[in-house]
C-alpha cells in the first residue's frame, strides 16, 4: 500500500469520556428566556415573570455543551499553562475567531449534559418555596438597596431561576483524541470542577457571588480503535457501535499522571484569598422567607432567615457584597474625588445620571476593554454590565459541629393614627442569636484597578471595626458584627506591604487634587 492510499484509508482511535457533574453552589445559566411558575403570584395575584435556565426537551434543566466548551476554554485562557500544554489545548479545544487565519476546529466533542439523578426533593423545604421537581429549579429573588433611603428599591425586585445544590448532570466528552490528551483533559475536568474551591471554574450567571461551582467525577472511559472495528466489521447482526466500545478502566489512564497535572494548574493560582470570620455581637437575619406558622392558635406569617441545607445560618454571598460594596463606596465618596474622577463612585441603581458629557462614566454596557478605564473605582472593582468583577465572595456559613440559637422576636405594628397597636399587626421573625459566619473574600490581583486593593483594605478595616452591618433590621439592632482578623493574611507583613503602595497611589491623586482646589480659592481671593 503506499503512504498516500494508507492515510486515506487511515482510522483513528475514538474516546469517550464519561462522568458526572454535580452543582456544588446553585446554578444559573440562563436561555435569556422569562417564564411564570403556577402558584408564584405578586402582591397584585398576578404571576410573577422569572429569569429562566436552559431546559432540555423534556423541560428539565440542562447545560448545553458548547456552554461547556466555552466556559472551560475561557477558564484555559485565564490559567498560566506553559507552552507545551497551551499547544496540546489549542489542538484540543479549537483556536481562532471565525475568518480569522489560522482558525480551526478541536478534537473534543462536547455533549449537553442532562439530569441523571433528579432531585426527588430538596434538602430543606427553606431553601426556596418554588422548588419545581420537573425543572429541577428554585427561584431565588434579587433586589438592590436605595444608597440614599438604605431600602429596598422599589421596583428593583427581579426573580432568577436557579439549579439547586446536589442535583446530578451526566457530562460525556467524545473525538478522536490520544490516551495522553485524555489525561490532560481529565486534569483540566478535576482541576476547573473541583466543589466550591476559589481556583475552580464557576458556570452561569452570579458566580461573583459563588454560585455556578460544580464537582466532578469520572464514572467511565472507552474507546473504539483497530481492534474493535475489526471485530465490529464481522459481526453477522452489527449492532450500534456504541455497544463495541471497549472500556479502558480507569487505572489505564494512570492516576497518578493526572493528579500530576492537576499540581501543575494548581501550581499557579489565580486568586489571592482572604477568609473571613464574621462574629455577630447580637441577633441576625438574612435572606429573609416568609414562612406561615400557628401561633397561639393563628396562622400567622413568619420571617425566617435563610437556612443552609444543613439547617444551619447563612449570610448569602450578594448580601454581604451589598453591604460591602456600599460601604466602599461611601468611602470613595469621602475621599473627594472631583466630578470627573474615577475616584468619584456612581451610584450603582442610577448610572445614567453620572455626566455623560465629560467623557466619564459607568452608564451602558462595557464592550472593549479599554473602555473598563471609563468605569469609577467602584465599578471597575466590584463590576457593572459588561464588566466582571475581579473580586468575588463566598457564602458565610457556620461551622459543621456548631449549634444554631434561634432567636424567636415578635414585634407588634403601631398604628400611627391612633398610637396604639394596630389590629392584626402583630408579627414574628425568626433568626439567629450571636453566630459565628465564615466565608471568603478572593481577588484577582491583576485586574484589580489601581487603588483597588486600597479601597478595599480600607473597606475590610471599616468590617473589623464592626462598622458594617449585614442582613434585616439594622435599626432593631440586627446585623452588628466584627471581624476577627487574628491568624489571617490580612496581618501578613507581605500584604500590608502591597496595600501601602496602593495607597500611596490613591493619596497621590487626592493631594494633587486638594493642592488644585487651593489654588482656584487663592485666586478667587485676588479677584475679590
Ligand atoms: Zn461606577
Amino acid at each position: 500500500m503506499s503512504k498516500k492510499n494508507k492515510k486515506k484509508g487511515h482510522f483513528r482511535e475514538r474516546r469517550r469520556i464519561e462522568g458526572r457533574l454535580t452543582t456544588v453552589t446553585p446554578l444559573h445559566l440562563g436561555s435569556g428566556q422569562m417564564m411564570k411558575h403556577p402558584g408564584f403570584k405578586g402582591k397584585d395575584e398576578k404571576d410573577v415573570e422569572v429569569m429562566a435556565v436552559c431546559v432540555d426537551s423534556k423541560k428539565r434543566a440542562v447545560i448545553h455543551g458548547s456552554a461547556l466548551k466555552g466556559s472551560l476554554r475561557s477558564f484555559l485562557d485565564r490559567c498560566p499553562l506553559g507552552l507545551e500544554k497551551k499547544e496540546s489545548f489549542v489542538r484540543l479545544f479549537g483556536a481562532g475567531g471565525v475568518g480569522s487565519e489560522d482558525c480551526h476546529g478541536g478534537v473534543l466533542e462536547f455533549h449537553d449534559a442532562r439530569v441523571i439523578h433528579p432531585l426527588s426533593q430538596l434538602f430543606s423545604e427553606n431553601q426556596s418555596p418554588w422548588w419545581d421537581e420537573q425543572r429541577q429549579t428554585v427561584i431565588e429573588s434579587h433586589t438592590s438597596i436605595d444608597r440614599h433611603t438604605g431600602v429596598v428599591r422599589e421596583n428593583h425586585l427581579f426573580y432568577r431561576e436557579y439549579v439547586p445544590v446536589g442535583v446530578v448532570f451526566q457530562f460525556v466528552i467524545t473525538g478522536c483524541f490520544s490516551q495522553k490528551d485524555a489525561q490532560l483533559v481529565l486534569a483540566l475536568l478535576q482541576h476547573a470542577f473541583s466543589g466550591d474551591k476559589s481556583e475552580g471554574l464557576s458556570l452561569g450567571a452570579d458566580v461573583v457571588h459563588g454560585c455556578g461551582k460544580m464537582a466532578w467525577e469520572l464514572d467511565k472511559i472507552t474507546s473504539f480503535g483497530h481492534k474493535n472495528l475489526r471485530l465490529w466489521l464481522r459481526q453477522d447482526d452489527r449492532r450500534p457501535i456504541a455497544v463495541a466500545l471497549t472500556e479502558c478502566g480507569k487505572d489505564t489512564y494512570s492516576r497518578s499522571a493526572v493528579k500530576k497535572l492537576v499540581k501543575g494548574f494548581e501550581s499557579a493560582p489565580l486568586y489571592s484569598s482572604l477568609s473571613i470570620e464574621l462574629k455577630f455581637d447580637a441577633a441576625f437575619l438574612a435572606g429573609m422567607i416568609e414562612e406561615k406558622r400557628k401561633i397561639d392558635g393563628k396562622e400567622r406569617n413568619v420571617t425566617v432567615s435563610k437556612k443552609t441545607a444543613d439547617e444551619k445560618l447563612i449570610l448569602p454571598a450578594s448580601s454581604f457584597r451589598g453591604a460591602f460594596r456600599s460601604q466602599a463606596e461611601k468611602i470613595l465618596r469621602t475621599l473627594g474625588g472631583g466630578q470627573d474622577s474615577f475616584l468619584l463612585a456612581c451610584d450603582p441603581l442610577d448610572r445614567g445620571k453620572r455626566s455623560k458629557n465629560q467623557g466619564v462614566g459607568c452608564w451602558g454596557s462595557i464592550e472593549k476593554i479599554e473602555q473598563k478605564d471609563n468605569l469609577c473605582l467602584i465599578c471597575q472593582l466590584f463590576g457593572a454590565s459588561g464588566w466582571r468583577s475581579p473580586v468575588e465572595v463566598s457564602d458565610f456559613t457556620m461551622k459543621e459541629k456548631t449549634a444554631v440559637t434561634w432567636l424567636n422576636h415578635r414585634m407588634i405594628a403601631v398604628d400611627r393614627f391612633t398610637g396604639g397597636a394596630g389590629n392584626g399587626a402583630l408579627y414574628s421573625c425568626e433568626g439567629g442569636w450571636r453566630p459565628t459566619l465564615k466565608g471568603e473574600i478572593r481577588y484577582r490581583p491583576e485586574l484589580l484597578p489601581k487603588g483597588g486593593l486600597a479601597l478595599l483594605a480600607m473597606t475590610l478595616r471599616d468590617l473589623l471595626e464592626g462598622d458594617i452591618y449585614f442582613g434585616y433590621g439594622r435599626a432593631r439592632g440586627y446585623g452588628s458584627c466584627t471581624w476577627e482578623a487574628e491568624g489571617t493574611r490580612w496581618q501578613e507583613e507581605s500584604f500590608q506591604e502591597e496595600v501601602r503602595n496602593d495607597r500611596k497611589y490613591l493619596e497621590d491623586i487626592v493631594v494633587k487634587r486638594l493642592v488644585s482646589v487651593k489654588e482656584v480659592g487663592e485666586n478667587d481671593d485676588k479677584i475679590s
